[in-house]
């Protein structure tokens, strides 16, 4: 007689979308986890027929996805949620955000606003994400507190900042850092170069030389506005991303967040030739009018474009279900067809594009078996959702992260009917009023 497998949880959903493969849904199935891992999906009747289970969860009108993966952003800028809105760019940086972190951003600062956008962001679906930020060890420790999933991308200027004296300061702190991570699943760290106008080319280039020698990912903000080009024209006689490829710093490695202006005879042979990353972040680009990312053909040239919301203080939100919807419908809009960037492919940017991104889709992106247990569940029984022809048209064009009822990351509870596990909500509330008093 066979022994039944034993199993630590069995989600049992009315639709689980696993992403992989592609269009993929199952009706009226059980998504089977052990320990951080998906082990089956099987139909409700067969599951204790073959293992024994401990745990059961009824999750019947709603649907189980791949946790969202955040691909860019500074986390504890959630801070500075509404502190300067409707500026350029360049002043809104120059003149606002930057005096603004340069008085206050600290450890405190970094660890209250961190524990705030986590909460912000495993309530609305998202299981990992990205961060650039001073003090990356807080965000780090902080995230692992939380039980969130982080790629940590340390921040490297030429310039003195809160959290270094300069690039070598940077490096050091840095690399510590992910020394001290080497071994944790749910964080990983590797290098953020600010901007190709921030940093010089020694330090690009060493950077490149460490990221290949560690096989770490490289984060930097590329092609955000017109200006950027201009002056890289004018000081180095070519584009952003031609510099970073003969700096040796254009890679599978590489993550290129926002590239607004992109040239299609120049730009995208450089992306597709190198295997470099796109990240778009349609919010912050709409909202401070940076120009729009060519969604359609950066994808018709298969080059890999994840998703990401960017600050609080330059989106303001960090639910990615709007940035999806919003991705979506730009893609649409910018090119004058609505068949851009159709459904699935909007879902696949936030989930298996992004873990190709930040180098894990061994492991994150699609529920299958072996993969780590990232999962949402999405309440599809609302007024707002019904009829439910396609879940997947609800996920894109009527989802927002408010309808995501449960989420666990590698196979532990982080959100649970609507509650968050990990994180005493009366706190983060205490905690962003006592900022919002300071910064005043
Ligand atoms: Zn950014």
């Amino acid at each position: 007689m066979n022994q039944a497998i034993p199993i630590d949880l069995s989600l049992d959903a009315s639709w689980i979308l696993p992403v992989a493969p592609r269009g993929k849904i199952f009706n009226d199935c059980s998504l089977l986890i052990k320990g951080s891992e998906i082990v089956a999906i099987q139909p409700w009747g067969e599951v204790d027929e073959h293992y024994c289970v401990k745990k059961h969860i009824d999750l019947s009108g709603k649907l189980l996805m791949p946790g969202l993966i955040n691909c860019h952003g500074h986390a504890a800028m959630t801070l500075l949620r509404g502190y300067a809105d409707d500026l350029a760019l360049d002043t809104w940086l120059n003149e606002h955000i930057w005096p603004a972190e340069s008085r206050w951003v600290n450890e405190e600062f970094v660890e209250d606003g961190t524990r705030l956008a986590i909460a912000e962001m495993q309530l609305s679906g998202t299981t990992c994400f990205s961060d650039m930020y001073f003090f990356p060890e807080i965000a780090a420790s902080t995230a692992h507190d939380c039980g969130m999933r982080t790629q940590i991308v340390f921040p490297v200027f030429d310039f003195p900042n809160n959290w270094s004296k300069d690039a070598d300061d940077g490096f050091h702190k840095g690399l510590t850092l992910r020394d001290t991570y080497r071994s944790q699943e749910l964080i990983s760290v590797g290098f953020g170069p600010h901007a190709p106008y921030t940093v010089n080319d020694d330090v690009l280039q060493r950077i490149a030389t460490y990221a290949e020698e560690l096989q770490a990912p490289v984060q930097i903000h590329l092609h955000e506005s017109a200006d950027e080009i201009e002056k890289s024209m004018q000081q180095f006689g070519m584009r952003p991303i031609q510099r970073l490829q003969e700096l040796g710093l254009l890679s599978p490695l590489t993550q290129c967040v926002h590239m607004t202006q992109v040239d299609a005879a120049i730009d995208i042979p450089l992306l597709k030739e190198n295997g470099a990353h796109v990240i778009h972040c349609p919010q912050s680009n709409m909202k401070l009018a940076s120009g729009h990312c060519p969604v359609q053909q950066i994808l018709a040239e298969e080059i890999n474009i994840a998703l990401g919301t960017d600050g609080a203080a330059s989106n303001n939100d960090l639910d990615l279900f709007c940035e999806l919807q919003t991705a979506a419908l730009l893609a649409k809009f910018t090119s004058n067809d609505p068949a851009a960037l159709q459904a699935m492919s909007a879902l696949e940017m936030a989930t298996i594009n992004g873990a190709k991104a930040i180098g894990q889709e061994d492991r994150l992106g699609s529920l299958e078996p072996g993969k780590q247990a990232d999962i949402i569940a999405i309440d599809l029984s609302n007024i707002a959702s019904q009829p439910v022809y396609s879940p997947v048209s609800q996920l894109v064009y009527t989802a927002s992260g408010s309808r995501v009822s449960h989420s666990w990351i590698a196979g532990h509870a982080v959100v649970d009917n609507g509650k968050l596990c990990r994180i005493q909500e009366q706190e983060l509330l205490t905690a962003a009023s006592k900022w919002q008093a300071r910064l005043k």
